[in-house]
């Protein structure tokens, strides 16, 4: 199966030199000074094309941090404007979009827990209709190759045509190595459906801890992956979500140096 979606390709939409694309912030945006910080930090690092952040956080269960939600956006212009990168964050609602757009967020990305649910994706591309932004669409949670392709398919079928896949791996029943098992097949058969989607691995939410990333990051590229989206935060063990599985800005950039890009370095 071969899916002909009206794609433009990478280079058109972001210029990376040539490079693999690399997308590195927080998890979350958590408070002014820790956002325009890390930001600083990677801009300093200069590996980094694009700045991310989670403004609203799908948690699994509630009671634990939930993102600043839109009083975070002023934070990221404000990056923005200081370190000239594009910045992304995840949308989840047609609100999410809005609001998005209105602060000037230069790419949006579904989250693995928006993209497993179709009324959801739709009500998502629905918003999308008429606007040109990149939207980049994170694999299901679970291992549904269908699931993901069905959300290329309707965030496409609004128009949108500056697109990029992420892996974020898959979860588990029991307890693995992995936070979010690869199953690098998966990425590999959705590469055949759609030989012109970028595919952009994202070793932090597949790895759940700082020892298992720089394997996956190699995986990655050896699977001939178009770009990398990594957790970066100034103080990761102070992280309010996702904190065993983040890297200093330049512990980050050891950790790319290590990593065997073929014809690119960082
Ligand atoms: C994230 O990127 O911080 C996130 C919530 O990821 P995922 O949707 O992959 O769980
Ligand atoms: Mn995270």
């Amino acid at each position: 199966m071969n899916v002909k979606l009206n794609t433009e390709p990478l280079e058109s939409w972001i210029d990376t030199g040539g490079k693999p694309l690399i997308i590195a912030g927080p998890c979350s945006a958590e408070t002014e000074e820790q956002y325009l910080q890390t930001a600083r930090e990677i801009a300093k690092e200069g590996y980094a094309h694009v700045l991310r952040a989670g403004v609203w956080k799908p948690r699994t269960r509630p009671g634990s941090f939930e993102g600043v939600g839109e009083p975070a956006l002023p934070w990221l212009q404000q990056a923005k404007k200081e370190t000239g990168m594009k910045t992304a964050i995840e949308v989840a609602t047609p609100e999410h979009i809005e609001l998005a757009l209105k602060y000037d967020v230069d790419i949006l990305w579904l989250g693995a827990r928006t993209t497993v649910n179709p009324f959801n994706v739709q009500a998502l591309a629905d918003a999308l209709k008429g606007v040109d932004v990149p939207v980049l669409i994170k694999n299901p949670i679970n291992p549904d190759l269908a699931l993901w392709v069905g959300a290329f398919e309707r965030i496409a079928g609004a128009g949108i045509t500056k697109l990029g896949a992420i892996h974020r791996g898959f979860s588990n029943a029991q307890e693995t190595k992995y936070r979010n098992s690869p199953m690098w097949q998966i990425a590999v058969e959705f590469k055949s459906i759609f030989p012109n989607i970028p595919m952009i691995g994202d070793p932090s939410h597949i790895a759940g801890k700082r020892s298992l990333l720089a394997e996956i990051t190699q995986r990655s590229m050896d699977l001939n992956y178009d770009g990398l989206i990594i957790e970066s935060h100034r103080n990761p063990d102070e992280a309010w979500s996702d904190a065993s599985q983040q890297l200093t800005p330049a512990a980050l950039g050891e950790m790319l140096k290590g990593i065997d890009f073929r014809n690119a370095t960082y």
